[in-house]
Parts: structure tokens; sequence; C-alpha cells
């Protein structure tokens, strides 16, 4: 590596002014982001970013989901591109760098590249995943899933929104159901640079999470059967009262979660009795449950502890605790010798930086099943994301664009730097 090459760094000033100028396509009064996937503000962010990928010289392409692919041309044609990029839609009261910061430091990794002169043998691709955040169309992360053969094309072309508009209609409405088949772009390998959206780096003055996995989740339906009876005359032990049942319940998994810790989490996250009534012993209801962790064994102990909770309580206390398993998915081990390179970037650019795992769910984390694949944190503000408030420094946001250009550079391989 030369020296020119090695202290190569990306422009700061050009890449904060970019996070912050598109961020007011769908700015909120209270500093946020709302741009829901396919609607009017996702076209004016996707027409930004389609102008400035063909201002750096890439040609851009759109696949049917509406995934657009700007290509920077290698040496060596033949050879898919390296993939880098993340996504430009946001929740609805969300945050200026979910997904925006790893798309746009993308495309600046590009424009330093150009600056420089440097040619590279393989292309690089930089990737707007469609609909990441799913809460407009279900399930989240749907172009990287039907891309990953999760799901068929026309099965998300046909989903709906809650006013009853298609993935399908959407596209057409902002003109972005683009001609390539889905899966028709491939990839040598993908990196996704992303805000940790968790409190760990920032906790441990890190700069760069360097993540290695990413986890595994388990969604259950479940529901409670004891009966229901008066209130006022039904005597203490005769009940079969499926609430009190189900509070012991909702314990015992946040037992089995802390059982299986530190890298294992269980959450109850709704519930509703039947036919609620003040003076009614609760005798029916209905609950979910999200269980992650990182290793797949840890999945099964969670599962094997939830399932004996079920049958003692429920045995004990004579109620029905019904569980079912809706999705498992396995944990994303990301390609190792793909996360020794960010590390080596983040070590030779001097960053402070760890290994994490990647609490949430992320296209390259579905990509990781057909490809080499990695991702880069930086630290976010008390970890707060999907909110408003979600923050990031300049400095940090630049850091990771860094790894990010480095990175790509190692696994593009550079053939000319304008300086032989
Ligand atoms: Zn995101």
């Amino acid at each position: 590596m030369t020296k020119a090459r090695s202290n190569l760094q990306i422009d700061s000033a050009r890449l904060w002014k970019d996070i912050h100028d598109t961020a007011q396509f769908g700015a909120t009064a209270k500093g946020g982001v709302r741009r829901l996937t396919l609607g009017a503000e996702d076209r004016q962010v996707r027409d930004w970013f389609r102008a400035a990928c063909e201002a750096a010289g890439c040609a851009v392409r759109v696949d049917a989901l509406g995934t657009m692919f700007a290509i920077r041309p290698g040496r060596d044609m033949s050879k898919p591109p390296i993939g880098i990029g993340s996504h430009l839609d946001t929740q609805p009261t969300g945050g200026k760098y979910d997904g925006v910061l790893g798309t746009l430091a993308a495309l600046e990794a590009v424009r330093a590249m150009n600056d420089a002169g440097i040619e590279t043998e393989l292309p690089v691709c930089v990737c707007n995943w469609t609909n990441e955040e799913g809460s407009r169309f279900a399930p989240a992360m749907m172009a990287s899933a039907a891309y990953a053969g999760d799901y068929t094309t026309d099965d998300i072309l046909s989903r709906r929104d809650a006013e009853g508009v298609t993935v399908a209609e959407a596209l057409d409405e902002i003109g972005y159901r683009g001609p390539d088949a889905v899966g028709a772009q491939r990839f040598s390998a993908f990196v996704e640079l992303h805000i940790e959206q968790g409190p760990i780096l920032e906790a441990e003055g890190k700069t760069i999470g360097v993540v290695d996995r990413g986890q595994g989740i388990m969604w259950y339906d479940g529901t409670v059967a004891g009966f229901a009876s008066h209130a006022g005359t039904t005597p203490m032990p005769l009940r079969r009262d499926a609430l009190a049942a189900f509070a012991e319940f909702v314990l015992a998994v946040e037992k089995v979660a802390r059982d299986n810790g530190p890298n294992a989490v269980g959450t109850v996250g709704e519930v509703t009795i039947a036919n609620a009534s003040r003076n009614v012993v609760p005798g029916d209801l209905a609950f979910t449950i999200d269980m992650r962790s990182a290793q797949a064994g840890t999945l099964d102990a969670l599962h094997a502890g939830v399932t004996a909770a079920a049958a003692e309580i429920g045995a004990r206390r004579k109620v029905a605790i019904d569980l079912k398993r809706i999705w498992r998915k396995e944990p994303t081990v990301f390609n190792p010798a793909l996360v020794d390179t960010v590390e080596r970037a983040a070590k030779d650019l001097g960053y402070a930086h760890r290994r994490i795992t990647s609490g949430a769910g992320h296209d390259a984390c579905n990509l990781a099943a057909v490809m080499p694949a990695a991702m880069i944190f930086v630290p976010c503000k008390d970890g707060i994301s999907h909110n408003e408030l979600e923050d990031a420094t300049q400095a940090d946001c630049t850091a990771g664009a860094n790894v990010l250009l480095h990175t790509v550079l190692a696994l593009a391989g550079v053939v000319s730097d304008g300086k032989a």
C-alpha cells in the first residue's frame, strides 16, 4: 500500500452535508425524518441519490422491487462488484442516520476513490435496498430477503400497506419499478455501514464495531385458557385465572432469558384479554414472545426453557398455556475473512474498535446467506434509534465511512491510484 493510499480519507464535510441535505426529504418538526418506503419523500431522496451517483460516474440500475444499484466500473467488468450501501427509507418517527449513513457513506467512498484517481480491479456497486424498515409494508428488509430467495418477487409485489396499496402500485406511483429481475445483480461481497442502534460502543468509548454476528430470532404466538368466572363469588382456591397464570409465565420468560445471558433477550410485547371485564376472573388471553440470541444453541435453550415453564405453570394452575413458534431465523455468521478485512481497516486507520453482535436485523444479514457479507457499526448517542432523537457525531460517521472505504479498496483491489 502506498503512503498516499493508506492515508486516503473520505471528505467528512461532504458526507455530513449530504446526510443533512437529504434529511429535508421528510423532515419532522422534532429534527427527525419520516420517509416511509415508496412514498413521495422516498421518491425525492431516490431522485437525489440517482443524480448524485450519476454525477460520481456510476451507472444506476433498478430492479423489480425498486432496489437501486449504482455501479462504478472496475478494470475487470466480468467480475461481480463489491456491494456497499444500506437503505434510505425511515421509520414514521425515524432519525437522520439509520440506513442513510451507510448509503451516503458508500456514495462518499466512491467519490473519494474518484478524487484520488483510483482504479479498482473489481467494480463497486452502491446500493439502496427497498423497504428495510418494514413500517409501511411487511416484511421488513423485504428486498434483500427476496434477493436471498426467501420470498418470490410476485409475493412481495402483492403485499399491501394499511390503505390497501400494493408494493407494485407504490413502485409504479413513484416510478421505481425497474426492469431488472431481483437477484440479477450479482456481487462478489457486500459490506454495510450502520449506526449501532445500541449502547455498547458509546459505553466502551469505541469508534468502530466490527460486526461478526447477527442475532437469531424466534417469534411465538401463545394463548392461556383458564376459566372465566364471577369475581365476587369464586373463592380464590377454585379459580383458574388465565391472567394470574400468565403473570407468572411472563416472569418465567424473563428468567429464562436472564439465565441464558448475557447474550440472550426475551420479551413479551403483547397481551390481549378476551372479553375483559373488571368483575370477571380472566378466562382467556392471547400473547406474543420475541426471543433472540446470536448462538443457535442458546435459541434451543430458550425454546426448551419457555416450553417447560408453560407446561409447569399450566399444570400447577390448571390452565392451558399453548405456545406456537411461528418463526425461527438462525443467527447470522458474517464471513470471517471479510470481518477480518473490516477489522484490519479499523486498526490501520487507528480507530478504537471491538467485535460486536448486531442486535437488530439488517439487509446485510439477509445477504450473508447468499454471498460473503460483513457490517461496520459506529456509535449513536445513548444507543437511541427508530426515534427522532437519534444522533451520531460527524467524527464517528466519518470514521465509519473511512473504514468502509478502506475495506472496499482491499476487497476490490487497487490497480492504480493516479500517483504511479
Ligand atoms: Zn437501518
